[in-house]
């Protein structure tokens, strides 16, 4: 058990992906139907967390709804493979138990969240990945659907711009790491990053952290992100729970979740000094792109990213909940 002091304020942060989302571009509609979501899905994520409720349900409810948001590159809204197919990644987290669940390679689960958490508390394993992950969670309870669920006209139309504009045939793309001529595209679309996750602390001072994506634009078949790579794109310990958005490779390689906590466990760093050593000094060694939200024990929360913007809120309370998309 931890000897840490323990926090009694419960607390849901959320992210909806980072990326270059330009100040410039940005039209007020498209602001609030963003900010409108990230709302919207902290109040009801948090709701049972603010009765008593645990870490573990906040970050899986506010991913779960994440998911089905399709604003989101995660579950229905996902991005598009090489291939024209969805493969999604989706990992949890319990920092209390350490225990963790993921799926990687699924196609026909409705929400991967759940799928990840079925794996954490019906499986003695902690990841699947393709045909075996989808058979395991349906048999446990999850909905299946057909891959056509996760599909958009939106991320349609970005497969399509990169494929038209000449990429090679390696050229993958993070969400929108691409142009994109929609008329309803939200932002500045390029380069943003649209993976979704939570991290939170209950009553009890328990710490949890979830991420799910629908990976990288133009994607291979069979390619895995961090998301769903406990320890790089999502962790959870006794001292801080993390959820991380961006260039999966790098994050891969920076092990980015652990390197945080190690920092603190072994280094007495604090939250914001570890986090932002990733996001600020090592990811731009390595050409890495993103950010990521995480909590400590003491209910320190740290938001930062190294592109130009990252959808992100904050819930303390009923009265006070936090959103932005830039440095505000
Ligand atoms: N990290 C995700 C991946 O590489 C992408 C993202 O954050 O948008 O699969």
């Amino acid at each position: 058990m931890s000897q840490s002091i323990k926090s009694k304020t419960p607390i849901l942060v959320i992210h909806g992906g980072a990326g270059a989302i330009s100040k410039r571009s940005i039209d007020s509609t498209s602001r609030t139907q963003y900010e409108d979501a990230l709302k919207n899905i902290l109040q009801h994520a948090s709701k049972e967390l603010f009765q008593g409720g645990s870490a573990i349900d906040a970050v899986s409810n506010a991913v779960k709804l994440l998911e089905d948001n399709p604003l989101f590159n995660a579950g229905h809204g996902a991005v598009f493979t090489r291939l024209k197919t969805h493969e999604l990644d989706a990992a949890i987290m319990d920092g209390s138990t350490r225990a963790a669940g993921s799926v990687a390679m699924v196609s026909h689960l409705k929400n991967p969240i759940m799928a990840a958490r079925l794996v954490m508390e019906r499986s003695e394993h902690v990841m699947l990945v393709g045909k075996g992950a989808e058979d395991f969670a349906i048999q446990h309870g999850a909905e299946h659907v057909s891959m056509d669920y996760f599909s958009t006209e939106f991320r349609l139309k970005q497969l399509e711009e990169i494929q038209r504009n000449g990429h090679t045939s390696t050229r993958t793309a993070l969400d929108h790491d691409i142009s994109t001529t929609l008329n309803d595209a939200p932002l500045d679309e390029d380069k943003k990053m649209g993976t979704v996750g939570a991290v939170a602390i209950d009553l009890h001072g328990n710490l949890a952290a979830a991420t799910s994506t629908g990976g990288l634009t133009n994607k291979l078949v069979g390619r895995v992100g961090d998301s769903p790579i406990i320890g790089a794109g999502c962790y959870a310990d006794d001292l801080c729970a993390i959820s991380c958005t961006g260039t999966g490779e790098a994050f891969i390689r920076l092990v980015v979740g652990h390197s945080i906590a190690a920092q603190m466990r072994y280094g007495n760093r604090t939250l914001k000094e570890a986090s932002d050593d990733v996001i600020y000094e090592q990811l731009p060694k390595i050409q890495g792109e993103g950010g990521l939200i995480a909590i400590d024990n003491k209910g320190n929360v740290v938001l930062p990213f190294n592109t130009e913007g990252m959808y992100r809120g904050v819930i303390y309370s009923n009265q006070d909940l936090w959103v932005a998309i830039h440095d505000e």
